[in-house]
């Protein structure tokens, strides 16, 4: 049965009278999203009055980014969580990325509004199993992905975001040993790029972004063959894609970037056309920043489960009753903050 609904379009003007049923085409012709005024006011005035702030990462759904008082990335995200001056963060995104807000302000209280938003690409690798690596090569330099458990983190030296993996890397000295946790792919990228042949890399994967196939790429290369390529360094494909680009058997239009970088360069670019490689979350943020360009995603299930577990109804239970805390304990943040701090200062 039709019902009439409201529409928030992306400049904020409500819209009336448009019905459940031609909803989905009404949301396919227009890039707007359904925020419940409901939602918007109680948010609203809960934030005011708990002095919060919500932090959403690129790969949340379209109704949380709208809400959100910052969108980004990881590195991005660590950032605003450090420099914020509100009592209580919220954080939209997946369960390392509240406990690296917790380990930069312990004095605040940051929530996740659901402790099921975990990460397959961070339970590759556990303390144990980095104690055990460590013990391999004593002499090592430990350099994490910030996706990456706080038990993790207090084991390395140095944190990375994809968007200054390579940065981190190349300000280590030459000759020393390197391990590098927990992406294989993002690994052998960095590896590539710095052309060290002393970085061991652990051999963990994002489902997501491992089913990114070579394949998918070279079907969109032929279909979209005038669009620009923005393809994350996550991805199963991204060897071959190097390769592809040194031997100059792919279109010079083809860009390995984070998704920060992603961000810049669709907005920074004359092309128009943009066939984009990632969680396909992102390019609700794209097309909402660059209306007059078109983005298509490599390929449409590189959804993460974990990153949709959040929805409005749950950040307003968070807020309302402030669940579900995230506190890493004094030791680990202490030790976690040392490798996190040099990852903020190297970019
Ligand atoms: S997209 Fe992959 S790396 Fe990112 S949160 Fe989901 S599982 Fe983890």
């Amino acid at each position: 049965m039709a019902s009439i609904a409201f529409i928030i379009c992306q400049y904020g003007n409500v819209i009336l009278n448009y019905t459940t049923l031609n909803l989905q085409s009404c949301k396919q012709a227009h890039p707007m999203t359904l925020v419940q005024p409901m939602y918007l006011d109680q948010i609203n005035s809960l934030k005011k009055e708990l002095h919060a702030i919500i932090l959403a990462h690129n790969y949340q759904i379209p109704e949380v980014q709208d809400i959100a008082d910052f969108i980004g990335d990881s590195l991005a995200l660590s950032r605003e969580a450090a420099k914020t001056d509100a009592d209580i963060i919220v954080f939209c995104g997946v369960h390392f990325m509240a406990e690296t807000a917790s380990i930069l302000c312990p004095e605040k209280t940051v929530l996740i509004p659901d402790l099921d938003a975990g990460c397959s690409l961070a339970s590759t690798i556990n303390s144990y199993e980095l104690q055990k690596w460590k013990k391999e090569h004593p002499h090592a330099v430990v350099v994490s992905y910030v996706n990456t458990s706080a038990e993790v983190k207090a084991l390395s030296d140095y944190c990375c975001t994809s968007s200054n993996a390579v940065k981190v890397v190349n300000s280590i000295p030459k000759d020393t040993e390197i391990l590098f946790l927990p992406d294989m792919f993002l690994g052998s990228y960095v590896g590539q790029v710095t052309g060290r042949k002393n970085l061991y890399v652990w051999p963990g994967e994002c489902h997501v972004h491992a089913g990114i196939t070579t394949d998918d790429i070279n079907n969109m290369f032929r279909k979209y063959n005038h669009a620009e390529f923005m393809v994350h360094p996550e991805c199963g494909c991204t060897s071959s894609m190097l390769y592809g680009m040194a031997c100059g058997d792919i279109t010079k239009k083809a860009h390995i970037l984070s998704t920060e970088g992603m961000m810049q360069h669709a907005k920074n670019s004359d092309s128009s056309q943009f066939v984009v490689a990632t969680e396909t979350g992102i390019l609700y943020r794209m097309k909402k920043e660059n209306p007059d360009k078109m983005f298509i995603p490599v390929n449409e299930n590189a959804v993460c489960k974990y990153m949709k577990k959040i929805t409005l109804e749950k950040v307003v239970d968070s807020l309302v009753h402030k669940q579900y805390e995230v506190k890493v304990p004094k030791h680990l943040a202490d030790s976690a903050r040392t490798a996190i701090e040099r990852m903020l200062k190297i970019s």
